[in-house]
């Protein structure tokens, strides 16, 4: 792995090369080049800014022990404080604590990050584990998003259950917990309205739905083409609604994911999963270390 990292920062790292350690006569060079490798990857510039600048503090009180170069040293740094940064080890999906009460999970996000299919891609995810999940739909904003849920839902084997689109969301996700508990669904699972940006009503839907149903998980579905935008995007979900996990969906595509560091670094929530196409199947968890490489490039 430091092998692929050195390859990229060859030339920036060049002057840390045959000097007895890391100082701050020549560690510039190479904190540049981690400012532009992720100003590439779309972490957003105050996000760019605090990492810079604990690099620069963690090179310079490095030690450089014998058989590691400063060089070395540097990207071993860095690679260390992008996966400090996302979180270190991959954090699971709440268990939910409450004896004979179902686990909640509500679904956040712009409309299109992939809410959706997200949903659905855990209830997979879930009864792979052997687990019970109920699919809730209660967007009722965007067209055919609770037909899109059923149809997924009949797909993969997992039940969905919605009200409609005449009724309140919040009404929608406590009659679905009601029928969890009733029928002995361990997990429910909410997808909730988008809108096509950050907005008032949409937070406030989020809320009134949170507190109808105390959800063990408010997850934030983030697409990761959406890059710098996420830093904000978290921000108003996380202080407004108050998120406990992040999706980062799309990664397919040719995101170098960024929007991982920022997301983390904002709510300080862990990123749980990762969508990596739009087939159902197309669900991964999140690793930090994986990450850490692709931001990098
Ligand atoms: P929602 O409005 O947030 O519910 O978004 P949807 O779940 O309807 O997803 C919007 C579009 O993104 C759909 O065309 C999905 O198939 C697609 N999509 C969702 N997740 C992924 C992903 O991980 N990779 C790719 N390539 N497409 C995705």
């Amino acid at each position: 792995m430091f092998d692929e990292l050195s390859q990229r920062f060859e030339d920036a790292v060049k002057n840390l090369r045959g000097q007895g350690t890391i100082s701050e006569t020549n560690v510039d060079g190479a904190l540049k080049e981690v400012r532009r490798a992720l100003l590439e990857a779309d972490v957003s510039l105050p996000v760019v800014k605090d990492f810079v600048a604990e690099v620069r503090r963690k090179a310079l009180g490095a030690e450089v022990v014998r058989g590691i170069s400063p060089d070395q040293k540097f990207i071993q740094v860095v690679h260390e404080q992008l996966v400090d940064t996302m979180g270190g080890e991959n954090a699971p999906l709440a268990a939910g604590g409450k004896p004979g009460a179902p686990s909640v999970v509500l679904m956040a996000g712009l409309q299109g990050a992939g809410k959706t299919t997200a949903t659905a891609k855990l209830g997979l995810h879930l009864k792979d584990q052997g687990r019970k999940a109920l699919l809730v739909g209660a967007d009722v904003y965007r067209p055919a998003a609770i037909e899109q849920l059923k149809t997924l839902g009949g797909q993969i084997g997992v039940e969905v259950f919605s009200l409609g689109t005449e009724a309140k969301p919040e009404a929608i996700a406590a009659a679905g917990i009601e029928k969890a508990k009733a029928e002995g669904f361990d997990t429910v699972l909410v997808d909730t309205a988008g809108r096509l940006q950050i907005d008032q009503s949409m937070m406030e839907e989020m809320v009134r739905i949170r507190e109808a149903c105390s959800p063990d998980e408010v997850l934030l579905v983030v697409d990761s083409m959406i890059g710098q935008e996420a830093a904000e995007l978290t921000r108003a979900f996380h202080e407004q609604v108050g998120i406990t996990g992040a999706v980062l969906t799309k990664l397919d595509g040719d995101s170098r994911g960024g929007a991982a560091l920022s997301i983390r670094k904002v709510s300080g929530a862990p990123i749980k999963f990762i969508g990596t196409g739009e087939k159902v199947e197309a669900l991964q968890p999140f690793h930090p270390e994986r990450m850490a490489s692709r931001i990098l490039g």
